[in-house]
């Protein structure tokens, strides 16, 4: 912790948080559009979720099917039709 309000760490801690989207700073007035803001940042969102989803399917199909980690199947040259269809995630 530094304390640095505009700190990527601290900042939001201290309740100055930066949107994502067009960079501005809740201190400084915050979004000029914050429903473009909001839907742009939803998106984002739903974006990191699906593909954090993705890897957990992918995990578990691993851990089940080959009895294998993520990191033992990178490092594996490993051909099955899921794992392939898959293969782009890692
Ligand atoms: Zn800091
Ligand atoms: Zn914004
Ligand atoms: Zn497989």
């Amino acid at each position: 912790m530094c304390g640095d309000l505009y700190c990527h760490s601290c900042g939001p801690a201290q309740g100055n948080c930066k949107c994502p989207n067009c960079g501005v700073w809740s201190m400084d007035g915050g979004c000029a559009d914050p429903v473009a803001c909001e839907a742009a940042n939803k998106a984002a969102c739903e974006a990191e979720f699906q593909a954090y989803q993705a890897m957990d399917n992918l995990e578990k199909h691993l851990k089940e099917s080959h009895g294998m980690t993520v990191l033992m199947y990178a490092e594996a040259d490993v051909n099955c039709p899921v794992c392939k269809e898959l293969s782009s995630l890692l």
